[in-house]
């Protein structure tokens, strides 16, 4: 037995979800393109929060693919990549897009970011952090050169795309689906759209009878 709940991301907007350890969270983009930052708090203490970094490290990747290990800042694990069914792009090293990136971009009013996401979709439920931990970029194709520099380039992802994790602890995850749109992050024709999430937990979840 599962219990199963669907989430729309809309885009340029960000939403917080609880994930009950055990569960599969689903993170899909219906039109193939769109960037999905992705953050994960400790549903005990918000202080513990999914580390691009320590991920990194632990991975000794930079990359993440079927198999990583997803850790938080204590090194603990938090959500494992259990499948993808896109090419298998998402970046772990480029911040979340925020107000001095726009302001760069040459943007003189307000212009909705992934920063702004977090925290607009933490208050929704309660919640509220005073600092912004680094995203996992999910579908954000970031090549890097032998090098070391970067491209920013359109997503290779395809309509319907999915990456699958499954949650290590009790989580808050929040996911924004990513403004952009003066750069093709998300896409040639830089229309930010909505991001598809998928819950499934056993339902002899304890999160599921508390409600
Ligand atoms: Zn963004």
């Amino acid at each position: 037995m599962s219990t199963s709940e669907v989430h729309v991301v809309p885009a340029r907007h960000g939403k917080a979800v609880k994930v009950p350890s055990g569960a599969t969270l689903k993170i899909v983009t219906p039109v193939g393109t769109q960037v999905a930052d992705t953050w994960a708090f400790s549903a005990a203490d918000f202080s513990e929060h999914l580390s691009m970094d320590h991920t990194r490290s632990v991975n000794s990747n930079i990359f993440v693919d079927k198999g990583t290990r997803l850790v938080s800042n204590l090194r603990r694990p938090m959500l494992t990549v259990i499948d993808d069914t896109s090419p298998g792009r998402h970046d772990t090293l480029l911040c979340p897009c925020n107000a001095a990136i726009y302001r760069e971009h040459g943007v003189t009013g307000y212009h909705r970011s992934c920063t702004d996401n977090l925290h607009e979709a933490l208050r929704d439920i309660g919640a509220d952090i005073a600092f912004t931990p680094a995203a996992m970029n999910v579908f954000m194709n970031i090549p890097v050169a032998e090098d070391g520099s970067v491209s920013r380039l359109p997503p290779r992802s395809r309509p319907g795309d999915a990456l699958f994790l499954r949650a290590e602890m009790d989580l808050v995850v929040v996911v924004s689906a990513c403004p952009q749109d003066i750069t093709p992050i998300n896409g040639a024709d830089r229309t930010p759209t909505d991001i598809h999430l998928e819950i499934v937990a056993p339902s002899s979840a304890p999160w599921h009878h508390r409600r």
